[in-house]
């Protein structure tokens, strides 16, 4: 399992070091640590991302007001038609999502021993609760996003939960969170919640962008993570694991996935639209296009650890945390 600390400890260490050290107001702290002190990364439609000079996450300050953000989520081209603003067509990614989704899906019966009854908190269009019933769970989904939940309430056959607070499932198996917690302004309090409704023993699983890649802090302009008002908290391996903990988890593991290695220039620009069409889940043929990119990394990750051996190259963060047994 890869470990992502040293460089982030060494990015860290940069950071802390930086002559643009500056503090939030003190109703704006790093939304996981609470630490005031945050260096300036990047500004993107009017949101300005800063990163915690503590734990390293990378927030929107100030944070939008909840009201915008529930807006946000309700447009109709959130899920389809505006990048921008959030998915180019989050239903022609299924290709791209299925294979982890499944990898996922082993991972979570292994640690558990069998599938159970599992809760997809922000659920987008019930897929991979469909993938996960096609293996044997019990599945319940929450979606903010009013035209998803429909969408994967159709899809299921089953009522999905508008908020945490509508859903009525408790002592689950397992809950899982795909490219979600980024998207909440205090990932804590609900991770904490979330916590709370696991069963003793119980597991969470959640995936994230990477804020430690090396595109993140090293080119902020060209990484698609700064995407607000979407992302509101990007973590670090660091960050992460320090809010599981947090949040009254335990046997906590947080590794690297989705290697997207330093490439040689002209082979980034070279690669870029495979790697645009790939993520869509529109590139033709696709097990041709495929290889062609596994092929690419492959070689950018020989180039990487040569080139640049102490920048972490996993665009992805996933984690798996239990909940102690006899109670949190
Ligand atoms: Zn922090």
């Amino acid at each position: 399992m890869p470990t992502l600390t040293s460089s982030t400890d060494r990015h860290c260490e940069r950071s802390l070091q930086s002559p643009g050290l500056s503090t939030t107001r003190p109703d704006d702290r790093c939304p996981v640590c609470g630490d005031e002190r945050y260096t300036p990364v990047i500004v993107q439609y009017g949101y300005r991302y800063v990163r915690c000079a503590s734990c390293r996450a990378v927030f929107v300050s100030p944070m939008p007001a909840e009201a915008a953000l529930a807006a946000h989520y309700q447009a109709a081209g959130y899920f389809s038609g505006d990048e921008a603003l959030g998915y180019r067509c989050y239903a022609d990614m299924h290709k791209a999502l299925a294979p982890h989704f499944r990898r996922r899906l082993t991972v979570l019966g292994r640690a558990l021993g069998q599938p159970g009854r599992l809760l997809d908190f922000g659920c987008a269009d019930g897929f991979f609760l469909q993938c996960a019933r096609g293996l044997g769970w019990q599945i319940a989904g929450i979606e903010l996003a009013r035209q998803m939940a429909d969408h994967a309430s159709q899809r299921l056959g089953i009522a999905i939960a508008s908020s945490l607070e509508a859903a009525a499932e408790r002592d689950l198996d397992a809950i899982t969170l795909w490219e979600v917690v980024e998207h909440l302004p205090q990932p804590l309090a609900i991770l904490e919640r979330l916590a709370d409704r696991l069963r003793s023993g119980g597991a969470l699983m959640l995936s994230t962008p990477n804020a430690g890649h090396w595109q993140a802090v090293q080119e902020p302009t060209t990484w698609p993570g700064y995407r607000p008002p979407s992302h509101l908290a990007l973590h670090t391996a660091g960050s992460l694991g320090r809010a599981l903990a947090a949040a009254g988890l335990e046997r906590i593991t947080v590794r690297g996935a989705a290697p997207l290695p330093h490439l040689p220039g002209w082979l980034r620009r070279a690669s870029a639209p495979l790697e645009r069409s790939l993520a869509d889940g529109q590139a033709r043929p696709w097990p041709i296009a495929l290889a062609a990119w596994r092929a690419i990394r492959l070689f950018g990750w020989a180039w990487h650890r040569v080139a640049h051996p102490y920048e972490e190259f996993f665009a992805t963060l996933e984690a798996l945390a239990f909940r102690p047994r006899g109670g949190v």
